[in-house]
């Protein structure tokens, strides 16, 4: 399977995946990524989530990145790809989504 954080004209800029993203996570999301993982929830979330709203949060590195995000030479990529959030598949959503997408997308 294709591991790239969006499809189509996607650069894997990883800009999406970094500087804090805000993945909250439902039930269903959440036992995915424990079935995947082999982690439990409380290793890659955390409750409070980066604007300290309740919830489980996906957890970010100490460089705002998220926990599960890779990179090679420039390369991101999601670590999580088969079992990433509905958000994670649906981006970019929304204008300022598509804003930072447009940024880094080849035109
Ligand atoms: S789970 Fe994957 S697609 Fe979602 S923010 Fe993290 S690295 Fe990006
Ligand atoms: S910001 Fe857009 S182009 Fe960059 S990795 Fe995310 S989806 Fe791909």
């Amino acid at each position: 399977m294709e591991n790239k954080i969006s499809s189509l004209t996607c650069q894997n800029c990883g800009i999406c995946c970094r500087n804090f993203p805000f993945v909250e996570l439902n039930e269903r999301e959440l036992t995915a990524l424990e079935n995947f993982t082999k982690m439990p929830r409380e290793q890659f979330t955390d409750p409070m989530g980066p604007t300290y709203a309740d919830g489980h949060f996906l957890k970010t590195k100490e460089n705002g990145d998220c926990l599960f995000l890779k990179e090679d030479n420039g390369f991101f990529s999601c670590g999580v790809y088969e079992a990433r959030a509905d958000i994670c598949r649906n981006y970019p959503v929304n204008e300022h989504h598509w804003k930072w997408c447009n940024e880094n997308r080849v035109k």
